[in-house]
């Protein structure tokens, strides 16, 4: 299965061939068993400021920065763009109920998985939409010796969040490398998007509701349901 979805990669994006020297992670919902507690403060944050939005469609919106998700929420509900200052105020009151929320599990597996790659020789990155510090500073405290701050492209690095390509273009210059020398770990379909637009081998792993399919009509070149079961199958 492995060795028909590089083939099928390598074909797709005319690459000769495929050469991981780094992972690249997506950090919620992959590292970080997050998403409920994501879902549940945008859907309440969103209906305090009479933007309706179920936590069904956040995980939609999963990988997207803040503040484009705000700004399609407000298109659709009240036909204009959003302020500076409303985008502010709102992703403030979003990051200030999650972090009411109990502390975000680290996702079951996903230790395996770094050890895993960290034993294959490959270099290890994070590329996340999210802007939450304290998510970002448990990376270290959950995963200790996996992430040096260098490695870690979040919302405030890129001027266009997933499913733009550029948080993925960002983190293969952080670590040196093209597009067939990495590999990504998403769970969200937009993630998937974002990667497959940077020419990544991408690896979807679905740890939310999302159906499978939402994920493979992104591109994704692997599906595993579990970070447990990448770990299981990992095979550099
Ligand atoms: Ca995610």
């Amino acid at each position: 299965m492995i060795q028909t979805a590089i083939s099928r990669y390598l074909h797709k994006h005319g690459f000769e061939a495929f050469t991981p020297k780094a992972v690249l992670f997506d950090m919620d919902g992959v590292l970080f068993d997050s998403m409920p507690f994501h879902a549940r403060s945008w859907a309440q944050v969103c209906s305090e400021h009479g933007l309706e939005m179920s936590p069904e469609e956040a995980y939609l919106h999963e990988g997207r920065t803040g503040e484009d998700t705000i700004q399609i929420l407000s298109r659709r509900l009240r036909g204009r763009e959003a302020t500076a200052a409303e985008v502010e105020e709102i992703y403030a009151g979003k990051c200030r109920l999650f972090n009411a929320c109990p502390e975000a599990p680290v996702m079951p597996g996903a230790a395996r998985v770094l050890r895993r790659v960290r034993e294959a020789g490959l270099e290890i990155a994070v590329v996340t939409g999210s802007g939450q510090r304290s998510l970002l500073d448990r990376l270290q405290t959950c995963y200790p010796g996996y992430f040096t701050p260098g490695r870690v492209v979040s919302s405030k690095d890129v001027r266009r969040g997933k499913p733009s390509p550029e948080p993925y273009l960002l983190g293969l210059e952080r670590v040196g490398l093209r597009p067939w020398e990495a590999i990504v770990v998403e769970n969200a379909p937009l993630g998937v998007e974002a990667a497959v637009a940077a020419q990544i081998f991408t690896v979807a792993v679905n740890t939310g509701p999302v159906p499978d399919s939402a994920l493979l009509e992104k591109g994704a070149d692997l599906l595993f349901p579990s970070m447990d079961a990448l770990a299981d199958a990992f095979w550099l």
